[in-house]
């Protein structure tokens, strides 16, 4: 059993941060224990921003948290910025095997597509792309039954996905 310490940046409102320790505290109680929120937000990496895009860089955001997390546990942080990798328009998450994860919170926001804001929704997809990229830390790849480790590329996706894992990735994940 392994620790979980949540992390946002400056940027990041932290009752989103409370929310998600506790959301993941409730649905799942035995996969990280214990889980916590750090006290500080993190420092927006600048040199990530590229101006032309306008949009971050998301590696170095990762690169920021791996600074901070301590080596006996995982981070996830929520990142308040729109979040790139080479080669790809945008991300909604990233993860690395083994390490720690972000999760980029503008695309999940309706605002950002000009439609009204609904807090429930926005939190939800959140939880949902947080539990997506804590499978892929803990060794999950993508999986094409009704579950939270299918593939998204779309909002639309994200949406129709469970905020669980289906019984044979969680099967993986306790084995
Ligand atoms: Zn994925
Ligand atoms: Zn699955």
């Amino acid at each position: 059993m392994v620790g979980l310490r949540i992390y946002g940046f400056t940027n990041t409102p932290r009752n989103l941060l409370v929310g998600l320790k506790k959301s993941l505290d409730d649905q799942y109680p035995s996969l990280f224990t214990p889980i916590s929120v750090h006290s500080d937000l993190l420092p927006i990496p600048d040199e990530g921003y590229d101006s032309r895009r306008r949009q971050y860089l998301a590696g170095v955001f990762l690169r920021v948290l791996d600074n901070h997390v301590p080596a006996n546990l995982h981070g996830l942080a929520l990142v308040n910025s729109d979040l790139f990798v080479p080669r790809l328009n945008f991300i909604f998450g990233l993860a690395q095997l083994g390490g720690n994860a972000l999760v980029a919170l503008p695309r999940l926001r309706p605002s950002f597509y000009q439609l009204p804001s609904n807090d429930a929704l926005y939190f939800q997809r959140i939880v949902i792309e947080a539990v997506h990229e804590l499978g892929h830390v803990l060794g999950l790849g993508h999986c094409d039954n009704y579950c939270v480790m299918r593939f998204s590329n779309t909002l639309a996706d994200t949406d129709q996905k469970p905020v669980k894992y289906c019984e044979t990735c969680f099967q993986k994940l306790t084995q």
